[in-house]
């Protein structure tokens, strides 16, 4: 019982996959190349891999890259380069369109045997017959006309074939209303980052999706389960084209609060620069929670404890924090700063001569090695916050130094503009009761110290909300601080602790003329300070 937190969660994946047979599962994350990989996606990416390493199957990455409109090379390489970075390799990588032959010839096949029309109803018409259940008008249309609008209207993409959809014969009235005739292919003139010109007419989500996966050998294909509706149409497809089955699994999407996971939406807060790209801090994205200071064995792990629950739930972003703080806090090099606004000197007349020592950068990890620390010398910083706590005559210990003793403590008005002292330094450090982080003043190097706030102050935005209503005005929050010069060799990435502050990520190495800036890394237990 004592392991039962620890085993929890891998216990939700003991239910397993219907039918699976080791050796022979075959999932596959499908992302359409029109935006970065977030967080959701990385769910699904990392459920598909689990699934298919547990079965000792195979994953592949397939680009479902079927709408021209929204899709940009940019885009696929940097989910490739994303799913890298969380340790997923496919061992294929696929793309929908390296199927459109074959789903050009499958439609022709649907027409042919009459499980398929061609369809000039304007769009608006279309939506309220099928809401209301009404048969287009073009619903009997002659199995030849059909041919004829695909293969030399709108296969040439004519002012006719733009008119023009195919949908498939399946049902005027179901109640499931994704039955009620989808459309399965459409015209688009704008050329395909992959197959340029080619194509005039291109299959929709609902027609390729099941066709891939049937033609590619996946057994069972994840889907969030907003798609359940579509599992009927889904299976409707094999069976009219005689393709093979596949099971379908789902899973719930991954929801945060006060975070947009759509990439539309996303992409708004890129285009009217709201946000530096899609690799800002403040995004969901793989990169912005990286350059938040996510680890990728956080992610993991906390994706793994979501397990394929079906219970799509709006989640605190303390929660994933808190496991990624299980992950850096034994790794995390410490070092030491202050903030630099009415920070306070602590001058010693007996001052002994400055040494630098060496000293482990974390107390519990020796393996991390040690950093240089500057003791001594005529003066210290701390932060006004300590220097609020202290009182004359006050005996209280500089951490992993020794104690001092408060001689006088200058003031204007409430503000500490000042402290002497003199060292004390064999005195025991049980007995203080202030234990201060502190910094030799010659070792202060400048560096900035950045939290965020969410893009948007509602928790979630209902239907027919709109987003844009929700801004909030301020999200940067920017601290100068100094910090000892260890951070002077500090690469971007490099995570570390600020000790008695918290964690932070270097964003931008130190230079002469630039302070370091480190982001905040969030731990889940503080409150941020906004
Ligand atoms: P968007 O609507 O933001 O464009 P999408 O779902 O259409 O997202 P895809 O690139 O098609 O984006 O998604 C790839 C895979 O990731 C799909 O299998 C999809 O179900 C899954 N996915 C997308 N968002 C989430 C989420 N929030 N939680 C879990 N899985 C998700
Ligand atoms: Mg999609
Ligand atoms: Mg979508």
């Amino acid at each position: 019982k004592s392991g039962q937190k620890k085993v929890a969660s891998k216990a939700s994946f003991e239910i397993g996959l219907v039918n699976a047979k080791e050796g022979e599962v075959v999932t596959r994350f499908p992302p359409e190349p029109s935006g970065y990989l977030h967080i959701g996606h990385a769910k699904a990416a990392v459920l598909n891999e689990y699934f298919a390493r547990q079965y000792k199957g195979k994953l592949i990455i397939r680009f479902d890259d079927t709408n021209p409109s929204k899709e940009k090379e940019e885009f696929q390489d940097s989910i490739l380069e994303d799913l890298e970075l969380l340790g997923i390799k496919g061992d294929v990588i696929s793309y929908s369109s390296d199927y459109f032959q074959e789903m050009y010839d499958l439609c022709i096949k649907m027409i042919k045997e009459g499980k398929a029309y061609a369809d000039d109803t304007t769009q608006e018409v279309m939506r309220e017959q099928r809401m209301d259940g009404i048969a287009s008008a073009r619903r009997d249309r002659p199995v030849e006309e059909s041919l004829d609008v695909f293969e030399n209207q709108m296969a040439k993409g004519t002012e006719e074939g733009l008119k023009n959809c195919i949908r498939a014969k399946i049902s005027v009235d179901a109640g499931n209303k994704t039955l009620r005739d989808p459309v399965i292919y459409r015209c688009n003139l704008t050329p395909h980052h992959r197959t340029g010109d080619k194509w005039k007419v291109y299959p929709t989500y609902d027609f390729c999706c099941p066709i891939v996966d049937s033609i590619e050998g996946v057994t069972h294909a994840l889907r969030t389960i907003e798609y359940r509706d579509r599992n009927a149409q889904y299976d409707w497809m094999l069976k009219a084209l005689g393709l093979r089955k596949v099971h379908i699994w789902d899973f719930a999407r991954v929801n945060f609060v006060r975070t947009l996971l759509s990439k539309r939406k996303l992409q708004w807060f890129v285009d009217q620069d709201k946000v530096e790209s899609w690799s800002d801090p403040r995004f969901p994205t793989v990169r912005g929670v990286r350059r938040r200071g996510m680890t990728v064995e956080g992610l993991r792990n906390f994706i793994i404890s979501q397990g394929p629950s079906k219970n799509i739930i709006n989640l605190d972003w303390s929660l994933i924090w808190a496991i990624n703080k299980k992950v850096i806090d034994p790794v995390a090099p410490r070092h030491s700063a202050v903030v630099k606004k009415d920070v306070v000197e602590i001058s010693f007349a007996d001052a002994a001569p400055e040494t630098v020592e060496d000293r482990p950068k974390h107390k519990k990890n020796p393996d991390l090695g040690t950093k240089k620390t500057v003791f001594g010398g005529k003066k210290v910083l701390i932060d006004q916050d300590d220097a609020q706590t202290l009182k004359d005559g006050e005996e209280l210990t500089l951490m992993d130094w020794g104690n001092i003793i408060v001689e006088k403590i200058h003031k204007n008005g409430d503000l500490v503009t000042g402290i002497d002292a003199k060292l004390h330094l064999e005195g025991d450090f049980k007995k203080t009761e202030h234990k201060v982080s502190w910094l030799a003043e010659s070792d202060a190097t400048p560096c900035e110290l950045v939290d965020f706030d969410h893009l948007i102050t509602k928790d979630k935005i209902e239907e027919g909300e709109n987003f844009e209503d929700w801004l909030t005005p301020e999200t940067v929050f920017k601290t100068e601080a100094l910090a000892d010069s260890n951070i002077k060799n500090m690469k971007v990435g490099d995570i570390i602790q600020f000790e008695r502050k918290g964690y932070y990520r270097l964003d931008q190495p130190w230079s002469e003329d630039k302070p370091a800036v480190f982001f905040t890394i969030p731990d889940g237990k503080v409150v941020q300070k906004y």
